[in-house]
């Protein structure tokens, strides 16, 4: 099922499409943010690859659906095709938002829980190889098959965690991934950073670990990546991240639809973060806050936020930055459509 994804014909899913929406939302965001502009000058901004949305484009982001996993996590459904992101969701404790963070905490995963929300997988998008990102692949990889897309030192951690080395294919930023109705474009990050400008467990592996993986400081940083995921040729298409840092050089000329973006820490150290990152992203359409719920809670619950984060402050710097971006603050059980609306079922 997951060795060959490259049968599908993309053009009769998502068929080309006329008026260009992107065009129409930047001129917006321009309108907005800088009034003198004239209207022609914002309307003819250059054409995007990622460009909107004729009728048939509408088709598509209707067949697009995202759901958040909690913390950086997405499953995103595509033409029968289900892609998930960082997908995190045995949340078990290791004292982080209670009395201090304990390294020695052993990995489990939760068969259970994981099952109830990933569907059938194709593929496993990885943005960094900590527990919180990371913890849960080597069940989902070996349970269903699915192709997983990540560092190196992803690789070393999986394959040491009893994954088909055939099933995980190693990228480092840059490559552009044909994968039947989705196109996936692996972009270089950056890891978040505290208050020291530094962050738990960095650290690359250029060959497998001298012991199997027991605890969570068993699974180095790695480097990290993010993701551009795109339905069919046109879009709609959504930068996902796994951590709040970013390489602004690596993220212009993305412009997505989407932009899911990982909320910082409120003494976090990298400059401007927001400003910048949606300067570079081109003022996206919509954003989505991620990163910003108690990642140990059940998914079953309505999203407890992390006190370390300000939510508040975030929101108020997109608005700010923005101003014609639209914000959407996910919650665990909503299935959004293309443009992050509560789909109509
Ligand atoms: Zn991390």
């Amino acid at each position: 099922m997951t060795q060959d994804m490259h049968t599908s014909d993309r053009s009769d899913v998502f068929p080309r499409r006329g008026p260009d929406r992107r065009t129409v939302l930047r001129g917006a965001a321009l309108g907005a943010a800088a009034p003198l502009l004239p209207a022609a000058a914002a309307t003819a901004a250059p054409a995007s690859t990622t460009a909107g949305r004729d009728r048939g484009g509408d088709r598509a982001a209707r067949s697009v659906s995202f759901r958040w996993l909690g913390t950086t996590g997405w499953r995103i459904d595509v033409g029968g095709r289900t892609v998930l992101f960082d997908p995190y969701l045995t949340r078990f404790p290791t004292g982080l938002f209670g009395s201090g963070l304990d390294p020695e905490t052993e990995l489990k995963t939760d068969p259970a829980v994981v099952d109830a929300h990933i569907g059938r997988p194709d593929l496993v998008l990885v943005s960094h190889s900590h527990w919180d990102h990371l913890g849960d692949v080597p069940y989902i990889a070996r349970t269903t098959g699915a192709r997983v897309i990540g560092t190196e030192t992803t690789y070393h951690l999986l394959t040491a965690l009893g994954v088909d080395p055939k099933q995980i294919s190693v990228v480092k930023g840059g490559e552009v991934l044909d994968i039947g109705t989705i196109t996936v474009e692996v972009v270089p990050g950056l890891h978040s950073r505290n208050k020291n400008c530094s962050y738990f467990a960095p650290g690359t592996l250029n060959a497998p670990p001298a012991t199997v993986p027991r605890t969570i400081a068993d699974l180095p940083e790695g480097d990290t990546l993010a993701f551009r995921v795109t339905a069919g040729e046109h879009g709609p298409s959504a930068f996902l991240m796994g951590a709040s840092d970013f390489d602004e050089r690596a993220v212009r000329g993305l412009r997505p639809d989407l932009a899911m973006i990982a909320v910082p820490t409120a003494t976090s150290t990298t400059h401007h973060y927001v400003p910048r990152l949606l300067d570079a992203l081109d003022a996206p359409g919509v954003v989505v806050p991620v990163h910003w719920d108690n990642f140990e809670l059940p998914l079953t619950g309505s999203p407890v936020r992390d006190p370390a984060m300000d939510l508040d402050a975030f929101l108020a710097q997109v608005g700010k930055a923005s101003p014609a971006t639209r914000i959407v603050v996910p919650d665990y059980r909503t299935v959004y459509d293309g443009d992050m609306r509560p789909a109509r079922r």
